[in-house]
């Protein structure tokens, strides 16, 4: 059997013509990260990607002047001769959201923050009929935009972030897998009343663990609830880079290697153009898996013994058959060592390979591993992809921050393109380096802001100083 017919059954959604959802092949996205406003580059950047092979392409719309400006983006791509489905990403603004569905395929939203105003993590408290009623207000403002949709023949994505859920969620059902889920079925529960179909889901977060065993509950409560939407996958703030890809393969790898996911998006702080190949490697090699696994009848994650800190597990040890190049093999091997460790493998993992160095070999061990969460061996840096929004040359400053502070293991460090989404989303970090205006930052002690505005240049370094000041620097 092959993998797409061994993947978890769906409702396909209808994006511009592409269906989403099982059998359908994985839908391989990804995202501009140019301005929305200069149609010119963003029209440049799109055709640049869906030549590298994306078939969904989305571009970020923080207000509804950009919003509009999405019609003349696709006509643009049109005259060119593409006819890839555009995507719009949005956050804080429904009107952004009204405006961008009358031009787009999809729109994505994020349940966080479309009703809800952004989080500010205060503790909330609300009796069931109280509660109730809040759906009730969601629905006043989501019903006409699903109808909006429906009249354009847009689709759209509930898309999730862990670190954008709202205080009323949070308040409710925590800030982990539980509230993660929720916020997704609220808006998913609204979609079924109104016999709204076009529907894809996401939820992502940059921890590896909390994104696959969140996927997986969501699966679960949708099957539970007849609710049978396309996933979406992604890790967010994976960074770039052997870390970035080898993140994703770990997370998006071992959801795909269970048969869940339905279009998947690669997200490094590095050209867009760069996702795609990385994203076809991760489909190729967890399908292959897939289908191994189901000829050998073990069509789920395998049954490592509960996990138990005391617990040593044989070694693990892998060889890829057929593979020639090391980047394919990267991949290959994080798909499957990863899925194993994230099923609970406790023991040493190896890779049989004449391929890569014994220090290439050890440095992939590493990657995944800490990827896994199991160990760490380098500061946990986790860096948005950057997008319309970014406020800096955030690859070039992500190559900074890994050479100065990549050495303390003990620390997380969030790099965030801008002020907007930048602190909410850095979920768990020690400090953060977050856009705060055109080529200005502010830095971050886990939430609260303590250095504002100052000059890039100086940004590296400021941040050092904070380091030591709080006694938390180690010499290389
Ligand atoms: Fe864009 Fe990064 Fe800001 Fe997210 S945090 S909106 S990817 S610049």
């Amino acid at each position: 059997m092959n993998a797409e017919n061994l993947r978890r059954k769906t409702r396909q959604a209808n994006v511009g013509g592409i269906l989403i959802g099982a059998p359908a092949p994985v839908v391989v996205q990804s995202m501009t990260t140019t301005n929305t406003l200069d149609v010119d580059a963003s029209v440049a950047q799109a055709l640049s990607m869906a030549r590298a092979g994306a078939l969904l392409i989305r571009l970020t719309a923080q207000g509804v002047a950009h919003a509009a400006r999405l019609a003349d983006i696709k006509a643009k791509l049109e005259k060119c001769g593409f006819t890839t489905p555009l995507v719009a990403d949005i956050h804080f603004n429904p009107a952004a959201a009204f405006e961008a569905a009358k031009h787009v395929d999809k729109v994505r939203i994020n349940p966080g923050n479309f009703f809800d105003p952004g989080r500010t993590f205060r503790k909330m408290e609300f009796t069931d009929e109280e509660y109730a009623a809040e759906i009730e207000k969601i629905k006043e403002k989501f019903i006409p935009f699903l109808e909006l949709c429906r009249s354009h023949g847009t689709a759209i994505r509930v898309g999730v972030n862990h670190g954008s859920l709202s205080d009323r969620i949070m308040s409710r059902f925590g800030d982990g897998a539980e509230g993660m889920v929720e916020s997704a079925l609220e808006y998913l529960r609204i979609c079924r009343e109104v016999g709204f179909d076009d529907v894809v889901v996401s939820i992502k977060a940059s921890d590896v663990p909390l994104m696959t065993q969140t996927v997986r509950l969501l699966a679960q409560r949708m099957d539970a609830e007849d609710m049978a939407f396309p996933l979406h996958l992604g890790v967010t703030e994976a960074g770039n880079a052997l870390e970035g890809r080898i993140k994703s393969a770990v997370g998006i790898g071992s959801l795909l290697a269970d048969g869940l996911g339905d279009t998947i998006r690669v997200s490094l702080s590095e050209a867009p153009e760069n996702e795609m190949p990385v994203a076809r490697l991760i489909i190729r090699h967890a399908h292959r898996l897939l289908e191994r696994r189901a000829a050998e009848g073990k069509l789920h994650p395998a049954p490592y013994p509960k996990a138990d800190a005391l617990r040593k597990d044989p070694e693990l040890r892998i060889a890829v058959e057929g593979v020639t190049d090391k980047d394919e093999l990267r991949i290959a091997a994080a798909v499957e060592l990863g899925a194993a460790l994230l099923a609970g493998h406790r023991g040493p993992i190896a890779l049989d390979t004449d391929i890569l160095s014994e220090d290439e070999n050890t440095e992939l061990m590493q990657a995944i591993i800490q990827a896994a969460g199991i160990e760490r061996f380098k500061a946990e840096i986790v860096a948005c992809p950057g997008c319309g929004r970014t406020l800096y040359e955030l690859p070039e400053v992500l190559d900074k921050i890994k050479d100065a502070f990549s050495h303390l293991k003990h620390l997380k460090i969030a790099v965030m393109g801008c002020i907007v989404n930048g602190p909410g989303e850095m979920a768990g970090a020690d400090y953060g380096y977050v856009g705060a205006a055109a080529g200005n930052i502010s830095l971050y002690r886990g939430i609260e802001c303590v250095v504002k505005n100052i000059p890039q240049e100086e940004a590296v370094e400021r941040l050092r100083q904070l380091i030591v000041a709080d006694g938390n620097w180690i010499d290389k």
